[in-house]
């Protein structure tokens, strides 16, 4: 299980995030969660609030979204989704394939609540 180093380098980046902002709050964090990228979205959510006890991100919610793992047959040029094919092209059943999307785990977006002037 490496979720819990990956859910650690989600706090560094944005305790550095907030550090270069000057920011003291943060209300939300969006991943990205490629479906092929072998990260567990429920042990994410189970680990994030033991990793982030006392941090920044203590009151900040965790936001996943879902990306496809989507692959384009290298023999005929179909687009499938890996998962639901299982790995196989569902137009012409081959194995040959360039994984388009869904692989990687990065952060979309860290929401800083606007200051009141
Ligand atoms: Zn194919």
């Amino acid at each position: 299980m490496h979720e819990i180093g990956i859910v650690r380098q989600l706090l560094r980046t944005v305790t550095d995030f907030a550090a270069e902002h000057g920011v003291s709050r943060i209300c939300e964090v969006v991943v990205d969660c490629g479906e092929l990228s072998l990260v567990i979205p429920d042990y994410l959510r189970e680990l994030y609030p033991v990793v982030v006890k006392g941090s920044i991100l203590e009151n900040a919610g965790l936001t996943i979204h879902m990306v496809p793992g989507l692959a384009e047959c290298e023999d005929c040029d179909e687009i499938f989704n890996v998962i639901e094919h299982k790995g196989y092209c569902p137009n012409c059943g081959s194995f040959n394939k360039t994984v388009l999307s869904g692989k990687d785990f990065t952060i979309r977006e860290i929401l800083v609540p606007e200051e009141p002037e």
